[in-house]
């Protein structure tokens, strides 16, 4: 039976050397960082990720910086706001909550942001250093999810590592990662030929799709890790919900060595990791060391 890779508390213990980081940086340097934040319309699970984000920056010492627009908010309008939290010295990490409504074209929201306080690491810039070797800005949800890896197998060198979804938000960034760390790297996607059969290869596998449950015990190398990042919500009886990973836990987890339930993997990683990089592009532009 796996072990269980338990991502609520490691993102709290993140979370709690991220605030005695920050009280560092105040106490030397004056500098307290500050993450803006934009919504744009009335979503609900948005609204919910964007309070807790709010209230989690504030917790570990943070400015939290909130801007809340109507549905009917222009491109133009939303580009003026974004060049003014790039101009603003004060505001460290500028975040533009997604989706945005459908007559925002959100690459060119994204691509406005000025690259050293794109906190979501979404900028083609930060999306290129990562490709390419650089320092830049490295998108949450894959971050934390390496993290939880290293936590747990420490050095990932030249293990098999099976990426299953290919997202700019998850799945390549991901990708790119794991290389980094120089795991060999296949990435599965929708289109590819006997998923099942590359992803039993895979001595570390993560699942970001979006499919409740898909991948099943057949999927599993035995003694494989599985990071699943999905987050599904289905339909029980009585009008009742839960949320479902991609991953069928129940028969996977007696296969695996570690994996990462849902919820409680690799979800709490994220906010903690948006954090860190609040942390990280606060000390990068104000050009003062990243203190311990
Ligand atoms: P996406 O829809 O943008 O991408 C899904 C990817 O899965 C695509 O690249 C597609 O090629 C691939 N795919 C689809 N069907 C497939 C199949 N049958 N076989 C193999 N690959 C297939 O989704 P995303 O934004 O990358 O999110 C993926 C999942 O991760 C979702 O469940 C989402 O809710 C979750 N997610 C969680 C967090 C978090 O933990 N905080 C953050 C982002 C996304």
């Amino acid at each position: 039976m796996a072990s269980i890779i338990d991502g609520k508390a490691f993102a709290a213990t993140l979370r709690t050397h991220l605030a005695r980081r920050i009280a560092a940086l105040r106490h030397d340097e004056n500098i307290t960082p500050a993450l803006a934040v934009v919504l744009v319309g009335e979503d609900p699970a948005s609204q919910v990720y964007v309070r807790n984000k709010a209230a989690q920056t504030v917790e570990v010492g943070m400015r939290s910086i909130e801007h809340k627009l109507p549905a009917s908010t222009t491109q133009e309008a939303l580009l003026e706001l974004v060049a003014a939290l790039n101009a603003d010295a004060e505001v460290d990490g500028i975040l533009v909550q997604l989706p945005l409504p459908d007559h925002i074209d959100a690459d060119r929201v994204l691509e406005a942001i000025d690259p050293a306080k794109d906190v979501d690491g979404f900028h083609p810039l930060n999306a290129g250093r990562l490709a390419t070797g650089g320092t830049g800005l490295v998108p949450c949800t894959p971050l934390g999810a390496l993290m939880l890896l290293k936590d747990r197998l420490g050095s990932l060198s030249g293990l098999h590592a099976v990426v299953v979804g290919r997202s700019n938000i998850v799945g390549k960034p991901m990708a790119q990662l794991l290389l980094r760390e120089d795991c060999t790297v296949t990435i599965v996607h929708s289109r590819s030929r006997d998923a099942a059969a590359l992803c039993r290869q895979a001595d570390i596998l993560v699942a970001a799709v979006g499919r409740p449950r898909m991948i099943g015990a057949d999927w599993i190398k035995p003694g494989a890790t599985v990071i699943d990042v999905g987050i599904n919500r289905i339909a029980l009886d009585a009008g009742r919900t839960k949320l479902v990973g991609d991953v069928d836990f129940d028969v996977v987890a007696p296969l695996a060595a570690h994996i990462t339930p849902v919820p409680g993997g690799v979800g709490p990683m994220t906010i903690a990791c948006l954090l860190h990089n609040t942390l990280t592009a606060a000390c990068r532009r104000r050009g003062v060391e990243l203190p311990n």
